[in-house]
């Protein structure tokens, strides 16, 4: 039986409109031991034989028979099949990749040996047959023709193929190394069946045991020159396809993507950049569309806490603490809270870096701390800030234990602790015991009210110093009048006395009188509802005046003789140099809710309740309701109207839509473009890997590899980015922060992508037969 057969086979090409005959009616049968040269003119069919014997073209009449069995009915795995067991290929153009080196190139055909090593050791061997044992890691584009050739021909060798075909392949070289080539094919294929086309027969004239003859796509002539000695050798191995097994697949996939990837530094390097550079473009856009996103916040009635309730009588008056306890244990509500002014209260201020801050007060709540402690006191707080602020307040060690300057409560809370966040949504918080929540709460609403105050001072001493002074002030916030004879009379006999004080303190010092004891206090009078402070002060005769009240710190161990407290030690600076008056009245905690209650409740007519949930908390309203209560669920918007604000954040909120999906779109396409560039200008090597019967699924997984190893620098930069970001507090404060599902998304984004293009092009590439992808590769 022999090798090959073909019956009256007919191949037709179809272009786009007319039909041209490749070849017609041939009948040939070839053996093992044969060396067959193939000659005729050019555009004569040759060619088209040698590719439809090699089964890397179709064939549309006749019957071709392999050992007997007919190839009609082949699908392209069992092509495939063919190939990889029976075919070596040697083109004119020499079919090597020219990005491998040498010893690569032989490789890929070796792929069937597991062991690395000992795939290595045969491919060195057989490069020493063909006699390139000093050119193995030269990059195939840098061989001479006849060194290309003799690649070929050891890779031709390391199939160990029963049938070489080979196509002029010494077309394109001078007579010498033709003559070498030839010899060389001569030799290798000694017990095989050697096909050699060529339009010069006397080249192989010495060497042929057989010519055959093509004239117009026909057999002209079949003349057997010498008989070939009686093979000794047995039928060729029964090739063991695990070459389709899916993990063989994969492992070859994976290698052979590798060596892609690293032989191609250009293209892998500009891939790669092109990840990296559309992996932190979408990051970018997507922070700087989050900006918009913040300012179309609804603005809210109250804060939405979850589950509060704000409480006011329908009827109008005081919500008492009885009552509120009562509805508290009635309603099943968690706690509530008499005096929520400040909850709703956001004071902004600014940073050392001069950014605006809005920070809200709250109380309670579990917060944990990154530095220094939880709250205890009334007077202690935590503050909770972005990132931004850790160069300000301190990573390990709190470093400024004051709050922002412009805060009402600047100088009466400490912060003993902060807890930063990275999420650039979040508002910065003062986070107070409830008992300092009650405290700042006072605070915030003595100083939210105008009137009237008198203040006394009395500065004594014990060598006789005993003055006395009044103040009474009446004025309105912001604009106020002084009555100036009033303060006139104090501030000169002030001076006096203060003069007077630090004389007799310089004598004590001077005699060493160590009994001295000096005197100041403030008393304070006049109703306390008529009390006023604010944060400003006024100014008088050309200078600034500031009161502040202020809460004791706790265990401050100040007298409290009268409801109001008296010392002013250390807070009028007597000896400061300054005009400088600062005038501050000390008031306890408790104090300060006592009057609270005892001055203001009369005034205050709200209250909250806390349920757990937002629909609890709206259940619970309504049956508030019922019972005489304004009851409003914090998590309700302001009917306020399209703001400004509102109607500004919608336009950037529109524009940085359409900007997000023009970017994306935009980088999408790009990607898609230049990947499918990348795998066309792959397409002739990978026609060359198919040529050998490398299976469709493994250069198919060679190239899934290949492009998704371009993916992981663009990972690592997305990592870094997110890392720099995550732990620098100034870019943090800069970028909008993006959660690790963001760049999850983005990194998913990027893969779906490129599985895509690959697919796409992979489907174009490799549903056409080898031979047209290798003439489309060549155009
Ligand atoms: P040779 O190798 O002897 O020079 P070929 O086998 O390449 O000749 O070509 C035989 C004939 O088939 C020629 O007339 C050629 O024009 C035609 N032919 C070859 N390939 C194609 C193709 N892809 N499409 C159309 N016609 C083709
Ligand atoms: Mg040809």
């Amino acid at each position: 039986m022999s090798l090959i057969t073909l019956k009256d086979i007919g191949k037709i090409y179809v272009s786009e409109n007319n039909i041209v005959v490749g070849i017609r009616g041939v009948n040939l049968s070839f053996d093992k031991g044969e060396f067959v040269a193939v000659t005729g003119k050019s555009g004569s069919g040759k060619s088209t034989l040698l590719n439809v014997i090699s089964g890397m073209d179709s064939y549309e009449e006749g019957e071709l028979y392999v050992e007997g069995e007919p190839t009609s009915h082949y699908l392209q795995s069992d092509w495939e099949d063919y190939r990889q067991k029976h075919i070596s290929f040697i083109f004119q153009d020499y079919n090597i990749i020219e990005s491998f080196s040498v010893l690569q190139n032989v490789e890929l055909a070796l792929m069937h040996i597991e062991d690395r090593k000992a795939r290595r050791r045969r491919a060195l061997e057989l490069l020493q047959r063909v006699g390139l044992s000093s050119h193995v890691r030269h990059k195939g584009s840098a061989l001479s023709g006849g060194q290309k050739q003799r690649t070929v021909i050891a890779r031709a060798l390391a199939k160990d193929s029963p049938i070489i075909l080979a196509d002029e392949p010494t077309g394109n070289l001078d007579s010498q190394t033709s003559k070498e080539i030839i010899e060389l094919l001569k030799e290798v294929a000694k017990d095989k069946l050697l096909i050699v086309v060529t339009h010069s027969f006397g080249q192989l004239e010495d060497y042929a045991t057989r010519n055959i003859r093509i004239y117009d796509r026909a057999v002209e002539f079949d003349h057997v020159i010498s008989r070939p000695a009686p093979s000794a050798a047995p039928k060729s191995e029964p090739y063991e396809s695990s070459h389709r097994k899916a993990h063989m697949v994969i492992k070859n996939g994976l290698e052979l993507g590798a060596i892609k990837f690293r032989t191609m530094p250009k293209l892998s390097v500009f891939m790669c950049l092109l990840m990296i550079i559309s992996s932190l473009g979408v990051y970018l856009v997507t922070a700087l569309c989050g900006e918009a996103l913040e300012l179309m916040r609804k603005p809210y009635m109250f804060t939405p806490v979850e589950g509060r309730v704000v409480l006011v009588k329908s009827a109008g008056g005081v919500i008492t603490e009885a009552e509120l306890e009562k509805l508290k244990n009635d309603l099943g509500a968690q706690s509530y809270l008499h005096y929520d002014y400040l909850l709703d209260m956001t004071f902004g201020f600014w940073t050392e870096r001069h950014d605006w801050y809005s920070i809200e007060c709250v109380f309670g709540g579990d917060f944990g701390v990154d530095v220094g402690k939880k709250p205890e006191a009334a007077d202690e707080v935590l503050l909770y800030l972005p990132i931004t602020f850790q160069p300000e307040y301190g990573k390990s060690e709190l470093k400024n234990k004051l709050l922002p300057e412009h805060i009402i409560f600047s100088d009466s809370f400490k912060v003993v602790g902060v807890k930063y966040y990275y999420d650039n949504n979040l508002s910065p918080k003062i986070v107070f015991t409830e008992e300092g929540f009650k405290v700042a709460t006072a605070m915030y609403y003595l100083n939210a009210n105008y009137s009237d105050f008198s203040l006394a001072f009395s500065l004594s001493d014990s060598y006789g110093l005993n003055k006395s002074f009044t103040y009474n002030g009446s004025y309105l916030i912001p604009s106020f009048t002084l009555p100036e004879n009033s303060f006139s009379v104090y501030q000169k006999e002030y001076t006096e006395a203060k003069n007077t004080l630090k004389m007799n303190q310089e004598k004590a010092q001077a005699d060493g009188d160590k009994d001295y004891t000096s005197i100041k206090t403030v008393t304070f009078s006049g109703t306390v509802r008529d009390f006023q402070y604010y944060g400003g002060g006024y100014y008088y005769g050309g200078r600034y005046y500031d009161i502040d009240v202020t809460p004791m710190p706790p265990g401050g161990g100040y007298g409290t003789e009268s409801k109001f407290i008296k010392d002013i030690s250390g807070a009028v600076d007597i000896d400061a140099p300054s005009a400088y008056l600062w005038t501050r009245v000390l008031l306890s905690p408790d104090l300060m809710t006592g009057l609270m209650d005892e001055y203001f409740a009369e005034s205050y007519q709200q209250a909250s309740l806390f349920f757990g949930s937002f629909s609890q908390a709206h259940k619970k309203a309504t049956q508030l309701r019922e019972m005489g209560y304004v009851a409003v669920v914090a998590d309700t918007t302001m009917d306020n109207g399209m703001s400004g604000e509102l109607i500004l954040g919608t336009i950037l909120l529109l524009g940085s839509v359409v900007l997000w999906v023009v970017v994306i779109i935009f980088l999408a396409f790009f990607v898609s473009l230049c990947s499918s560039r990348a795998i066309m200008a792959m397409k002739g090597d990978l026609a060359v890997m198919r040529s050998m019967g490398i299976t469709v699924s493994v250069v198919k997984a060679a190239l899934y590899a290949q492009m998704l190893i371009n993916l992981i620098p663009a990972y690592i930069a997305i990592g870094i980015a997110a890392a720099i970001i995550y732990t620098n507090p100034y870019l943090n404060g800069t970028f909008t922060f993006l959660y690790a599902w963001q760049y999850a998304l983005i990194a998913l984004g990027l893969l779906i992508i490129i599985l895509r293009v690959t697919r796409r092009q992979t489907g174009r590439i490799f549903e056409q037969s080898v031979k047209k992808t290798m003439r489309g590769a060549a155009e």
